[in-house]
């Protein structure tokens, strides 16, 4: 089977997967979950052996790059197994986590012995109050001091600081996070909150702030210039004068990058989303297990579940959300 399988009706190659592999998590950001959520009881979660089976046939069908993700993937257990498995297969170009840096004093090594490409740390600010009101935990010295870790190990390609940036809470430290991230090589992506689950801490139609607006403040700081850097993502980057790195903007709301989007995402409990702003998905999970009742196999679902991938999503800041499922459920 080739990469030219992997085509929605749209014409999009489909090339990039991310995987939830736990909706649990040791945080609660305000914008992705309440303090008192419910996780999934443990059985309806896929085991990490159909995880690995599955990344496995994805990547046979075509599938390049990995990104595992979560709620906070370094709190499943075992996840070096996965990680090793997934990395040794044959026709995987890139490994990659998102995380929230709690784990990575103790794991950073280990991730880099297990294969994986490079890192997305989540930070949103490097005060230590804002930051316990934002996580609703106070782990800021455990997560700079994972960040420190990593950066002193040489992993194949640039790890990356992801921040989300609300109005009035932390657009004031666009630049202190960018010179942080330049401080240790790594690259830093700004992202526009999206309207993924009710949430009650803030109002995002106040809080949100348009990518244009964290451009301009950059560039009276940065000497920035257009970049073609490409990561499979759907961020436009900027590069930083006299520096290897990248500036990254990820904007949902005011630039629909549905275009070109390459990626599907596989839930913790085996649901394959065709998009994130939208519900159209299918379940895998009887496919993965093999307990479904008409025929087809897991590849042969696959495909047939590219068809339900929609041309595009659709924020509305000023409606109730559509997508009631948080970012922790869906895998950022
Ligand atoms: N726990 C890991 C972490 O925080 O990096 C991985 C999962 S988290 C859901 C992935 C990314 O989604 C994080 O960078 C987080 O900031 C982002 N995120 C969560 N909720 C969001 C929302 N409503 N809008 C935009 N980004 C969101
Ligand atoms: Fe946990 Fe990541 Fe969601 Fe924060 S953004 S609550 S760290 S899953």
């Amino acid at each position: 089977m080739s990469a030219s399988e992997l085509v929605d009706p749209f014409g999009r190659h489909i090339n990039y997967l991310r995987i939830s592999v736990t909706d649990r998590c040791d945080f609660r950001c305000t914008y992705c979950m309440d303090e008192d959520v419910s996780f999934l009881p443990k059985n309806h979660i896929l085991s990490l052996e159909e995880i690995a089976l599955t990344a496995k046939t994805f990547i046979n069908m075509g599938v390049k790059r990995i990104r595992i993700t979560g709620g906070e993937p370094l709190v499943r257990k075992n996840l070096l197994w996965l990680l090793e498995s997934i990395a040794s297969a044959d026709g995987l170009d890139e490994l990659t986590i998102t995380t929230n840096g709690s784990q990575l004093k103790k794991m950073g090594q280990s991730l880099y012995d297990a294969g994986v490409t490079r890192l997305n740390v989540s930070l949103d600010t490097l005060q230590t109050e804002r930051f316990t009101q934002l996580t609703r935990r106070n782990k800021l010295q455990q997560v700079l001091e994972g960040i420190e870790t990593i950066a002193g190990l040489p992993f194949p390609k640039t790890n990356k600081i992801n921040s989300v940036v609300l109005k009035h809470y932390n657009d004031d430290e666009i630049i202190p996070l960018t010179q942080f991230a330049l401080n240790y090589n790594m690259d830093i992506s700004f992202i526009e909150e999206m309207p993924l689950g009710l949430i009650t801490s803030h109002d995002r139609q106040i809080t949100y702030l348009s990518s244009n607006e964290v451009l301009t403040k950059l560039k009276q700081h940065y000497e920035l210039s257009d970049s073609n850097e490409k990561t499979a993502g759907p961020s436009q980057y900027y590069k930083v004068a006299n520096t290897q790195n990248h500036i990254g903007l990820i904007s949902p709301h005011s630039h629909n990058f549905c275009g070109d989007c390459n990626r599907i995402r596989l839930t913790a409990e085996g649901r394959l989303l065709l998009c994130l702003g939208n519900e159209h998905s299918l379940e895998l999970k009887p496919y993965i297990r093999n307990t479904n009742q008409d025929s087809l196999t897991l590849q042969e679902a696959i495909i047939k579940a590219l068809a339900l991938k929609p041309e595009k999503h659709h924020f509305n800041l000023t409606e109730e959300p559509q997508i009631l499922r948080f970012m922790s459920a869906t895998g950022g």
